[in-house]
């Protein structure tokens, strides 16, 4: 295979081939909130019939769903997480993680309790070793075994949604979150930032990305308010291009997304990158835990709800702290949780 279609290898470019696309985000995402039927699907991300098989028939192959077999060999209507797809819930929460924290109209529409402490809370991306809270600029990388070179992923998703005007994400918990993060070329350019590559060409570089392609995101990111423009050199004008605080908020996300990735994709040499937490100086092995408690979350004792308020009363909650809670879905949906298989 020529050079110049060889990337490096990225677990996070390899996370992003199987989940790197919106449609699929959602789908694990109400799976997590124990959907399993084609239709309730439909129903509740508002997708298309034939955009939906596709997507199951590619998460199926992807291993992170399958199909639930029924007497009689009918042709199935229901799947279940695999432990594959089960393992992608901590990215699952730091999407909603994200949302929560930068959601346009503050009112966040649901909140979560962790059932072992009682607690309604936040997750949080800790390192195990010393317990503390990841952050962006206190991880450092180094080559890992499997550092090299590798084919250029296939653009299987890249025929994005070029307009957030898809439907599905706006009606959902996630919101933006998913605009943002559920395109491939989109998550690649951000996850490029966090390893410091700020640079237009060395962006181009990397990914092998297609200049139209990369204009059309940065142009996002920025409009997102998650990157900023800085100039670093003048006649001609050259720019590179630095996260915000909004955009210093995606790295647990990112993060997670590469444990994923680093644990159901890589090739048998290992990680293509190893990551430190300077902090204590060790392996960064990552979790995600209660914010309250400090426990472990999984999507048994992790409760779900929808709020529900009218105008004046989020208003008026907003100012009181104190909030009506509705169950705005069935009782199914906001405890049920997919089985273990
Ligand atoms: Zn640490
Ligand atoms: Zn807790």
């Amino acid at each position: 295979m020529p050079t110049s279609q060889m990337v490096r290898a990225n677990s996070v470019a390899r996370a992003l081939n199987v989940v790197g696309d919106r449609w699929s985000l959602l789908i694990l995402s109400e799976a997590f909130m124990g959907t399993r039927r084609f239709t309730d699907w439909r129903d509740r991300i508002g997708i298309a019939s034939n955009v939906l098989t596709d997507r199951l028939k590619r998460l199926v192959a992807a291993g992170c769903l399958t199909p639930v077999t029924r007497d009689g060999g009918a042709r199935s209507s229901e799947y279940r997480l695999t432990q594959m797809g089960r393992d992608l819930y901590p990215t699952a929460l730091m999407v909603w993680r994200f949302a929560r924290n930068w959601s346009a109209n503050r009112a966040h529409t649901s909140t979560l309790t962790h059932l072992d402490c009682g607690q309604e809370m936040v997750p949080q991306l800790i390192c195990r070793a010393c317990g503390k809270e990841v952050r962006a600029h206190e991880v450092r990388y180094e080559d890992g075994p499997g550092a090299g070179l590798t084919s250029k992923a296939p653009p299987r998703h890249s025929r994005r949604a070029s307009a957030p005007t898809e439907g599905g994400g706006s009606q959902t918990l996630f919101g933006e979150a998913v605009d943002l993060i559920g395109d491939r070329w989109t998550q690649l350019v951000l996850a490029s930032f966090f390893m410091g590559i700020r640079r237009h060409d060395d962006i181009v570089r990397e990914w092998k990305i297609a200049t139209n392609i990369l204009a059309d995101r940065l142009k996002r990111l920025l409009e997102s308010g998650v990157v900023q423009r800085r100039l670093y050199q003048q006649g001609p004008d050259r720019f590179e291009y630095v996260l915000t605080p909004k955009g210093l908020d995606l790295y647990p996300l990112v993060a997670s997304l590469l444990a994923w990735g680093d644990r159901w994709l890589a090739e048998k040499a290992g990680p293509p990158m190893l990551l430190y937490h300077k902090p204590c100086g060790h392996r960064l092995e990552m979790a995600v835990v209660c914010d309250r408690c400090g426990g472990d979350l999984d999507p048994h004792n992790v409760k779900y709800e929808v709020r529900l308020l009218g105008e004046g009363r989020r208003r008026a909650a907003a100012k009181a702290e104190s909030p009506a809670v509705v169950t705005a879905r069935p009782a199914a949906r906001t405890r049920a949780a997919p089985d273990r298989t």
